[in-house]
This record gives structure tokens, C-alpha cells and sequence, in this order.
């Protein structure tokens, strides 16, 4: 199994593969490479549905089903073409598989699409045709929101199927508990650096105070931590400052501010080359996914003596909480599972260390160890 890619979208060099090549047959030049595209990551199945009555156009990606079903969210995005749809699906499939196994859920890797535009109003017959998409996998793939998609859309797929989650009155907003994981695995990284996991007195660059942000915010308040933050939304800065006693910076500046801990909270790709060389921390911890713009990002984090807490390990506490959902956990029993965060990112610098390979590569390997060691159990003891 290879480790999913940071790139995405038609410049990805799997996304060149769909490409028919001059003088074959595009028919059969796309079969031929979709089944490569397959096999380049171990994706074990690709369903395609269309339903021309309401104008359903949907890919489910599934994975991997080693650890349990495949879960992962519907997007719903306007995509430039179908080929450029497929790939961001397999993409973003692999990429629950590594975060589900990290988490230490029982569950697979999948992701579904829906081609089209987002701001339809006409949304009824289309999300029951993807429901009736997921019924048709029969349990091996569950879904739930993304970009693009609502509780209110969820509630249409559930007219159709049982796999799906994310419900209204269900687990809810899932920031609480995706804050609380950052916040733990945050004390680890202070704990690898100094041999003590207080964070009273550090400094910490917030950017982004929305859900996660605002969340976190508080719990670091509430143990002394300092924080310097930033939004583009200022009313979502003025609360942070007025309940956390935070220090307000314009979004710009967020990269240069002398802190113990830099916390992105808000957008991907904000580790990149412009960034790394302004950042004056010694971690970088945050809840926002795809942090590095490439993985070579990560390898410089490593080379300035940066500990990074790899997104997909830290920010895992929103899947818990709809594997939660799915399960019947009580809150506080999300939230202790979240709270074992701080565990793995402490064996992701232990595997980082013993391999000397930079943390980013170190969570690709304990995702990797957990599903071959599984299925190896599995096939052992029928
Ligand atoms: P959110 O939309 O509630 O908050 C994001 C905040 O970032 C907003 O307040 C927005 O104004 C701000 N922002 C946008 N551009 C900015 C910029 N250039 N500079 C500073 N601030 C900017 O989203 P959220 O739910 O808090 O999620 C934040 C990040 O965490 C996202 O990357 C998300 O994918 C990731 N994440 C969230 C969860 C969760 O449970 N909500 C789980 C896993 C990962």
C-alpha cells in the first residue's frame, strides 16, 4: 500500500494516466487505465452510478474494507472533468483509510462525489439516487457529509439507506471533539520537546478561530497558555480575545509571530516555502487538514528541528466522533478516545526516530502497520 498523496486534481501524475494516448482507441485506453489507477493504490472498488431523471452523476471510491466498512464523506463539487472527479475520489478514500487506522477505529478508507453544482436547490432526487448508490454496496461503504454537502442533504440519503451518518439530532457538530484531539496531541509534542506536557506559559499561533479554532482556544485558556490569533473574520477574533484574554494579529502576520507553537486552524497548504522560512516556532500542531502544500514541506519542517504533529493524526477526532455516532458512544466516551491522540502522535516521533524518517512519513508507516497487521489476524483465524 502506498501512502496517499499530498497532490490532487489533473496534475496529479495518476490523473495523467486516464489520459488516452495518441492513436488507441479513447474507449479502451480509459478501461485500461482506469484499472491501473486502481491498482497504483490498492484501491479495492470504484462504483459509478448515473440517473438521468433528476441529473445524478456519482463515483463512490472505496479503498480499503481491511479494518472495517469504508467510511468517508459525499462531495459535491462542480468538477472541471469526469477524469479529474475520479481521481480526487480515490485520493481522498486512501486518505480515511490512513486516518481511520491512526485513530485506531474499525473502519476502511472510502469517499464518494457527486458531479455537479453545489448550489442546487433541486436536492431531493438527487442525494435519494446516491443513496440508493450507497444501498447498493450493501454496508461496505458508509457515508456522510463533506464539502458541498448538509446535514439536511444526509437525511435524503438516509430515506434510502442505513449507511449513513452525520444525521440531524445525532452527534452534532463534531469540532468539540476534533479540538479537544488537537489539543492533546498539541501536549505531546510539548512533552517530546521538554520531558514536560504543560501548557502553561507557551505561546500559542492560532490561525483560524472558527469551529475548531474557538474550541481549542478555550481549552488552551483554561490551562494558562497564551494566544495570539487571527481569522478573516473579526468577530470571530473578538471572541476569542474577549473570553481567552488572546492577542489579536492581522492574517498576514500570523507566520511571524515568535511563539512555542503554531496551531493552523483554518486552511490547507499553509505549510509551504513562503511560510516555513518565517515560522519562529519550535511545533506546528493544528487541526486543519492537508497542512503541507508537498510532502517535501515536511521534510523541511524536520530539517529547521520543527516537530510536526501530522494533520491526519491530530485533527482525527472528527471521524471518532462519527464513528461515535455509528456506534452508539457516549459523548464523553468520543472524547476519551480523541484524548488517546496524545499517544499516537507520541508513537509517531518514536517511529520517526527509530526509522530517521520525518513525522509526516512516520504516521503513513503506523497507518500502515496497523491494516497489515489486522488483516494478517484475519486471515489467520477465521
Ligand atoms: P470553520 O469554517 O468553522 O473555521 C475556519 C475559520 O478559518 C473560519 O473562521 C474562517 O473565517 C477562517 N479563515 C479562513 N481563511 C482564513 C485565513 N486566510 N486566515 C485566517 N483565518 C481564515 O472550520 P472548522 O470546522 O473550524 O475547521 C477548520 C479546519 O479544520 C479545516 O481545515 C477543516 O477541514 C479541519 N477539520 C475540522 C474538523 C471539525 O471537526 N470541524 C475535523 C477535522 C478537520
Amino acid at each position: 500500500m502506498k501512502a496517499p498523496a499530498k497532490s490532487s486534481g489533473s496534475s496529479s501524475p495518476a490523473a495523467s494516466i486516464l489520459k488516452p494516448s495518441s492513436g488507441r482507441e479513447p474507449g479502451a485506453a480509459g478501461a485500461l487505465a482506469l484499472f491501473s489507477l486502481l491498482a497504483e493504490h490498492d484501491h479495492e472498488q470504484v462504483s459509478v452510478y448515473h440517473e438521468p431523471s433528476c441529473g445524478y452523476r456519482g463515483i463512490i471510491a472505496i479503498h480499503s474494507t481491511v479494518l472495517g466498512p469504508a467510511l468517508g464523506g459525499t462531495r459535491f463539487w462542480s468538477y472541471r472533468t469526469d477524469e479529474e472527479a475520479l481521481v480526487d475520489c480515490l485520493r481522498l478514500a486512501r486518505g480515511m483509510t490512513y486516518k481511520a487506522a491512526v485513530a485506531g477505529l474499525n473502519l476502511g478508507g472510502g469517499k464518494s462525489v457527486i458531479l455537479g453544482d453545489n448550489r442546487t436547490t433541486r436536492r431531493e432526487a438527487l442525494f435519494r439516487a446516491h443513496g440508493r448508490h450507497v444501498e447498493s454496496l450493501g454496508g461496505r461503504y458508509i457515508t456522510a457529509e463533506d464539502v458541498g454537502t448538509s446535514t439536511s442533504d444526509m437525511e435524503y440519503i438516509k430515506a434510502e439507506t442505513n449507511h449513513v451518518t452525520g444525521l440531524i439530532g445525532k452527534s452534532g457538530d463534531p469540532s468539540p471533539v476534533t479540538a479537544y484531539g488537537v489539543y492533546r496531541g498539541m501536549k505531546a509534542c510539548v512533552h517530546y520537546r521538554s520531558g514536560s506536557d504543560r501548557l502553561t506559559g507557551k505561546t500559542v499561533a492560532l490561525q483560524g478561530c472558527g469551529s475548531v479554532g474557538y474550541h481549542l482556544a478555550k481549552l488552551l485558556h483554561a490551562e494558562g497558555a497564551h494566544i495570539v490569533c487571527t481569522d478573516i473574520d473579526p468577530q470571530r477574533v473578538r471572541r476569542v480575545v474577549e473570553e481567552c484574554g488572546a492577542t489579536a494579529v492581522a492574517t498576514s502576520e500570523i507566520y511571524d509571530v515568535r511563539a512555542d507553537i503554531f496551531a493552523p486552524c483554518a486552511l490547507g497548504a499553509v505549510i509551504n516555502d513562503d511560510t516555513i522560512r518565517r515560522l519562529r516556532v519550535e511545533i506546528v500542531a493544528g487541526g486543519a487538514n492537508n497542512q503541507l502544500a508537498e510532502d517535501r514541506h515536511g521534510d523541511l519542517l524536520e530539517e529547521r528541528h520543527v516537530t510536526y504533529a501530522p494533520d491526519y493524526v491530530i485533527n482525527g477526532g472528527g471521524l471518532i466522533n462519527v464513528n461515535a455516532e455509528l456506534h452508539g458512544w457516549s459523548p464523553e466516551r468520543a472524547r476519551n478516545k480523541a484524548g488517546e491522540i496524545y499517544d499516537t502522535i507520541l508513537r509517531v516521533f518514536e517511529i520517526a526516530r527509530e526509522e530517521r524518517i520525518p513525522s509526516y512519513q512516520a504516521a503513513d508507516r503506523l497507518a500502515e502497520q496497523r491494516i497489515a497487521t489486522i488483516a494478517q489476524v484475519r486471515r489467520n483465524h477465521v
